[in-house]
């Protein structure tokens, strides 16, 4: 049995810890912040109640078979229903599109919606996504990944990489889609890891194929009930949870990690499992010299993008009644340009993305509680904290909505903001990226931070690790990660 010390207490270190509290490890998570979840977050605004992170849940098994596989039962303690439709698109040309749950649904509501060829174009490119999935899910998902001979020992032949083709873009393969309202809504995928479809690798074509075929899904009562529910878990395997626990380094000797700083006092452990944003450790944490390569590929990565949010209580109900809304602007690039170019600015014409979930449990009746996320480049380029920009921004935003069709600025009973620097302050991701480095390039892509820090003793899950950002994500770098501890 080895004394496990966890940093942070978000969905891959509560992942984690579950895991190895199971595998007969003493497991003790450090968390800065008062509370568990990291970004998959809750706020109250007076009746109503919002997830002020993650608001779409894909691969729902992801975390059925961490419970399984720790002695628990994920439905007995949350209620994981589909959402359908998956999503309203309202495009410039003002045309609309309800994306279906079920994937066989799909190919013809593109039809009837974008024209007779919408269809048959989209499932063509969704079977590439496919066999995309079947090359990379096992190899690249499940496993650690460490450097370029990793990935060419599982990739089985040259077929499958000149398939993988990780020098095309995401951009480059939606070239087969003729009508541009296809093209925008692949786009739209990139920012799934938080990148640019201008330079993410067409390989992310896997992630609107694996959203059509294993659904789109919502937690009654919020997502944060699945931060609920694996918290709670992780106290009957035994977790102990120290919160407002800030841990400000991380004791190394020769033979590998000795233990944590925290609070000016010094904890030992026989192992250390980092949740913690991979800049932030290697930055702030860790002054190790075998961590130097680590910390010279990560200056060279791009970090994905951040958002900034809009929580909004309104009286009355919105019809129809859409669970998930995004309205497209009419120069998508734009908005690329702004987050990701040589002078990060917020974006003048954003795209809005609304979750109003119907659930009874999160506002009261004939009223609705509305998260409106829009893409933002990260505090520090921008000065999020600047006076009046986060306000200013914000009325901005509302006036877009109106000027796609939804008003609801006379329906505002409360509102909140998060922005970027907000992100940054209570997660401690840098910048408040919202998925760790961007997947802008091929390399970025596939070769986030390994899980297996080259100081012996020390394990990297979470969004900022591989294999990249998301509730199903970060899950399996935990699974990934407890794999290489192995049981006690
Ligand atoms: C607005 C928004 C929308 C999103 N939408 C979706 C979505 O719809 N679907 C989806 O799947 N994903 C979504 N995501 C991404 C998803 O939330 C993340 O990928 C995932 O929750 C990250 O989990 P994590 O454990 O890697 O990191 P985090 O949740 O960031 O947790 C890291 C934890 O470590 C703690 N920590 C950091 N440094 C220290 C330290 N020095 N000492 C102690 N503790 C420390 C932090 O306080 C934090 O609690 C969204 C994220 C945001 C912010």
């Amino acid at each position: 049995m080895a004394d496990v010390a966890v940093i942070g207490a978000g969905m891959g270190g509560l992942a984690a810890a579950a895991r190895l509290a199971h595998a007969g490890h003493a497991v003790t998570v450090f968390e800065a912040a008062p509370t568990y979840g990291g970004k998959l977050g809750v706020t109250r605004l007076g009746e109503f109640t919002f997830d002020t992170g993650p608001s779409l849940l894909t691969l729902p098994h992801v975390y059925r078979d961490l419970f399984a596989e720790t002695g628990g039962d994920l439905d007995e303690h949350v209620d994981i229903v589909p959402v359908d439709p998956l999503c309203h698109y309202r495009f410039p040309d003002g045309s609309v599109l309800d994306l279906p749950h079920a994937e066989h649904e799909v190919a013809p509501a593109l039809a009837a919606a974008l024209g007779p060829d919408a269809g048959e174009q989209w499932t063509r490119l969704m079977s590439r996504g496919r066999r995309l999935w079947d090359l990379v899910g096992e190899p690249v998902l499940h496993r650690p990944l460490n450097g370029v001979p990793d990935l060419l020992r599982h990739s089985r032949n040259v077929r499958d990489l000149l398939a993988i083709a990780p020098w095309r873009t995401l951009r480059g393969a939606g070239r087969g889609l003729a009508d541009p309202r296809l093209r925008m809504l692949l786009d739209r995928y990139a920012t799934y890891t938080g990148s640019d479809p201008r330079r993410v690798p067409a390989l992310m074509t896997v992630v609107p194929y694996i959203e059509q075929h294993h659904g789109g899904w919502y937690v009654q009562g919020g997502l944060r009930r699945l931060a609920d529910a694996l918290h709670a878990h992780c106290r009957e395997l035994g977790v102990r949870f120290h919160f407002a626990a800030p841990v400000t380094g991380i004791d190394t000797d020769g033979r590998g990690v000795r233990g944590l700083r925290v609070a000016g006092e010094s904890v030992p452990a026989d192992i250390v499992v980092s949740d913690a944003d991979a800049h932030h450790l290697h930055r702030d944490l860790l002054t190790d010299p075998r961590a130097a390569r680590a910390r010279r590929a990560l200056a060279r990565t791009q970090p994905s993008l951040s958002g900034f949010v809009l929580l909004l209580a309104l009286h009355g109900t919105t019809t129809p009644r859409r669970h998930h809304r995004v309205l497209f602007p009419a120069d998508y690039d734009a908005e690329f340009d702004a987050v990701f170019g040589q002078r990060p600015r917020p974006v003048d014409d954003p795209t809005v993305y609304v979750c109003s979930p119907d659930d009874p449990t999160v506002a009261p009746s004939g009223h609705e509680a509305w998260f409106v996320l829009v893409n933002a480049p990260r505090h520090g380029p921008v000065h999020w904290d600047a006076p009046g920009l986060a306000k200013d921004y914000a009325d901005k935003v509302l006036a877009v909505l109106a000027a796609r069709g939804l008003d609801v600025r006379d329906r505002v009973l409360h509102r909140a903001i998060r922005t970027p620097a907000d992100w940054e302050r209570d997660t401690g991701s840098v910048g408040g990226s919202l998925y760790g480095s961007s997947s802008n390039g091929a390399r970025a892509a596939l070769l986030r931070p390994a899980n297996r820090s080259r100081v012996p003793g020390l394990f990297l899950v979470g969004g900022s690790a591989h294999p990249g950002g998301g509730l199903p994500l970060v899950a399996l770098s935990a699974a990934i990660v407890a794999r290489l501890i192995g049981p006690a």
